[in-house]
């Protein structure tokens, strides 16, 4: 199973990834917790990394192909995996198709879609602002997250959907419920 989980931020992607990978036993690769990490730990990828990311931008293609690369190729990634936060446009949801057929493994299964409404992605992100203190949850940061994903990463929408692969699903509602639904739509 090689699944994409696309949504805005905040739309729940992470929380349910983590509950995704340990139920079919897959692991799970968020970009964004990568790169945070890698600011934490002050690495030239940090480094270069922080600016961007604090400002609510993308960060060069090329910073996370690296990443996203070395962790698809990691044993425990063959028999599938689940992407949280990439691909976030058409360029990488490309050279990921490039990265799988290099390491002979088969195509996205799903690529699997949390609808939220923009207002209720604003409020969660105010309320996760004051629970995890995030530098990029700031109000106008937030505004420049949401108005990327719609421009950048929103085109992927249609590019699954034309392969085949979007399963669209109703992000609002308890994080069981919203489990149950994904887990009956794969
Ligand atoms: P969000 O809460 O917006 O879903 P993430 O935790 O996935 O954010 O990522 C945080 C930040 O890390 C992004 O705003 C961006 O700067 C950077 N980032 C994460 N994944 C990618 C990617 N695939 N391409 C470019 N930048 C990325």
């Amino acid at each position: 199973m090689r699944i994409i989980l696309l949504g805005a931020p905040g739309s729940g992607k992470g929380t349910q990834g983590e509950k995704m990978a340990a139920h079919y036993g897959i692991p799970k690769l968020s970009t964004g917790d990568a790169l945070r990490a890698a600011v934490a730990a002050g690495t030239e990828l940090g480094k270069k990394a922080k600016a961007t990311m604090d400002a609510g931008k993308l960060v060069a293609n090329e910073l996370v192909y690296g990443i996203v690369e070395q962790r698809l190729a990691q044993p425990d990634a063959q028999k599938g995996f689940i992407l949280d936060g990439f691909p976030r446009n058409i360029a990488q949801a490309d050279v990921l198709e490039g990265m799988l057929s290099k390491l002979k493994a088969p195509s996205i299964s799903k690529a699997l879609h949390l609808h939220v409404e923009d207002e209720e992605i604003i409020t969660r992100l105010h309320s996760r602002a004051i629970k995890e203190g995030r530098a990029d949850d700031t109000e106008e940061v937030i505004r420049k997250r949401i108005a990327i994903y719609n421009a950048d990463t929103s085109p992927l929408l249609d590019y699954y959907q034309k392969q085949g692969k979007l399963v669209t699903l109703e992000g609002k509602g308890g994080l069981e419920e919203i489990f149950a639904r994904i887990i009956k739509a794969l």
